[in-house]
């Protein structure tokens, strides 16, 4: 890819903080851009923070410079991607793994308590990881369902749960 080496020495990484840490950029050009070129070009440099599982009960943030790039047939300009986050995240994985695993045990409160975010970081983490993996269940092999329906607060609110006979399946609501 024209201009990687360039790009990666403008946007060095570097340490803020105590609780900072920096990551080297050496899986920096996974992100191209949406048409799928390899033709860009370096357009500026954004500084991102991701936070990071903590180091005992000290919050870890990993500051880094993201170069971005322009590509030469669509004009379109986008932030390169990074090995250790999701796209438009700002959490690292290991971060969501962490408060995925936290919240088998305790509420969402307690996690982001715990991990001294707000709720509702959690709340989204959840929702990622429930939508990634169960939002399209496999129906192939499907032979009963099950369907009930539950009132959620005052007024006309109600949910609708299908569930099947397998252990675990939940199929959507
Ligand atoms: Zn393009």
């Amino acid at each position: 890819m024209d201009g990687g080496s360039e790009a990666t020495s403008m946007c060095a990484p570097r340490m803020s903080a105590t609780s900072h840490l920096y990551r080297e950029a050496g899986c920096v050009f996974g992100g191209l851009p949406a048409c799928g070129s390899n033709d860009v070009l370096q357009h500026g440099c954004i500084h991102r923070l991701w936070r990071e599982v903590p180091i005992g009960p000290k919050p870890v943030v990993i500051q880094m410079g993201i170069p971005r790039v322009e590509c030469r047939k669509c004009a379109t300009i986008r932030q390169i991607g990074v090995g250790f986050a999701d796209e438009r995240r700002s959490y690292t994985r290991a971060f969501a793994r962490y408060a995925l695993g936290l919240s088998r045990y305790m509420t969402i409160q307690d996690v982001a308590r715990h991990l001294n975010v707000g709720w509702d970081l959690i709340k989204e983490i959840q929702k990622s990881y429930l939508q990634k993996h169960f939002s399209r269940p496999k129906l192939s092999k499907l032979s009963q369902i099950a369907i009930d329906e539950i009132s959620i607060g005052k007024g006309p609110k109600y949910l609708t749960v299908l569930l099947t006979s397998l252990p675990g399946g939940g199929l959507c609501r």
